[in-house]
């Protein structure tokens, strides 16, 4: 079975951990950087990025990471989105620039900071539940990256090359098409590499 490592620093990283073991992977909760050894994959969950950051300023954590995740499979979601990011504003802040998009952090304002939405994605199965949680708005992407989902005609879900990034909380809910999708994701790339 494929190994994925959750970042489990601070946030929702349980739930997806139960999400990953439920399609047969084994999840491993990393906190300490040689955590990542031997990782097949890994997930940055949502939470507070602020915070996350902070916890990653120690023992080369930030350093280890960066080099992770331009090799190795890593699904960012909300916070964790914006660690892969680019492009950080709103306020701006440093991240793994990994990903070619631009992100406005909490771009929803207080009406808006929580939403559930049943939108129509390229995966197959129909609408996908997607908990919006004082979200990130995409408002750029590279020429090289996929957009899965939208919300509002904003990339929700998108994709380049092994990271995959959601603005939302797919472990929350009962869908695991998402988490299904990164683990193929995952297949692909080790089996690739032989
Ligand atoms: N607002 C958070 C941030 O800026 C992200 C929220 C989330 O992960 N649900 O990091």
């Amino acid at each position: 079975p494929l190994t994925i490592g959750v970042l489990a620093l601070q946030g929702a990283y349980d739930v997806h951990a139960k999400a990953l073991t439920s399609l047969g992977a084994v999840p491993r909760l990393v906190r300490r950087p040689e955590e990542l050894e031997g990782l097949d994959g890994l997930i940055l969950p949502g939470g507070e990025s602020t915070t996350i950051l902070k916890f990653l300023e120690r023992d080369n954590f930030f350093e280890a990471l960066d080099a992770f995740v331009k090799e190795t499979p890593t699904f960012g979601t909300c916070a964790g989105c914006i660690l892969l990011a680019k492009d950080v504003n709103h306020p701006a802040q440093k991240s793994f620039a990994a990903l070619d998009i631009a992100v406005e952090r909490n771009a929803y304002g207080r009406q808006n900071d929580s939403k559930i939405l049943f939108e129509p994605t390229t995966l197959a199965g129909g609408p996908l539940e997607m908990v919006f949680i004082r979200a990130p708005r995409i408002n750029r992407v590279g020429a090289d990256v996929e957009v899965l989902a939208e919300r509002e005609e904003h990339p929700a879900l998108v994709r380049s090359g092994h990271l995959l990034a959601a603005t939302f909380h797919p472990e929350l809910g009962s869908d695991v098409r998402v988490h299904q999708l990164f683990l193929d994701m995952v297949r692909e790339h080790k089996d690739g590499r032989g």
